[in-house]
């Protein structure tokens, strides 16, 4: 289901777009965001960034090279008081790293006719949850979850390989590593690997 399907409704609704590095949250998030200056709506983008490593901190672009500009934010508080009362459409990525106030923030704003598009990665390099993004799927609207291609065996991936010094980081390595010194690559389930200290007491569930 995308944001063609809400055509009709009273205006006002969270649209999540979810998945993992590499899935087009990007891309879709620019699309709709393009979508929707097209249709003479005033939209205000946002981007959370962690550090200053990030470059193009004022746009957002997808890795095929499209872009649009995004201000940056480190907290939900922040996009509160940036928002414009007369805005039509909020887009937020790389909503994972905001913190939790981003939900209620997504609500009201949806309340009060807001569409707010929330693009951000669901699960972090463990293959768990990561920050608000679940909340925020909970209480979206319309949740679209995108899969990147497994780059071990081609299928569908769901997962953020992280590796360290080329190898798979493990389980006890930090959530957010600041500094760069880690890579990503798009793996599915079975190709995705988390090496655990306690590994041979995991019960096969
Ligand atoms: P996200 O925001 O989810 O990280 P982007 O929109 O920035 O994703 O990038 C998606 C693009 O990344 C794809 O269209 C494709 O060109 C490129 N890409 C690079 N590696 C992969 C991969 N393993 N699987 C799918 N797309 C990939
Ligand atoms: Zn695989």
């Amino acid at each position: 289901m995308t944001d063609q399907s809400y055509f009709g409704a009273r205006s006002g609704w969270i649209e999540v777009v979810s998945g993992v590095m590499f899935s087009g949250k990007s891309e879709e998030l620019i699309r709709r965001v393009r979508r929707a200056i097209i249709g003479k709506k005033k939209v205000q983008v946002f981007k959370s960034h962690l550090d200053d490593r990030y470059e193009g901190v004022f746009s957002i672009s997808s890795h095929d090279g499209r872009a649009v500009d995004a201000a940056p934010v480190d907290s939900s508080l922040q996009i509160a008081r940036m928002t414009n009362p007369l805005t039509d459409v909020v887009a937020i990525d790389e909503a994972q790293f905001l913190d939790p106030g981003v939900v209620p923030l997504a609500t009201s704003l949806a309340n009060r006719g807001v569409r707010v598009i929330i693009a951000g990665t669901d699960t972090d390099f463990r293959g768990e949850p990561f920050g608000s993004m679940p909340q925020l799927m909970a209480v979206a609207d319309i949740v679209e979850k995108l899969h990147a291609i497994c780059v071990i065996c081609g299928g569908p991936a769901s997962r953020n390989q992280r590796l360290i010094g080329g190898k798979p980081a493990r389980y006890d390595s930090p959530v957010i590593m600041v500094g760069g010194r880690d890579s990503y690559e798009a793996r599915c389930r079975h190709c995705h690997q988390v090496p655990r200290l306690d590994e041979d007491q995991v019960p096969l569930l």
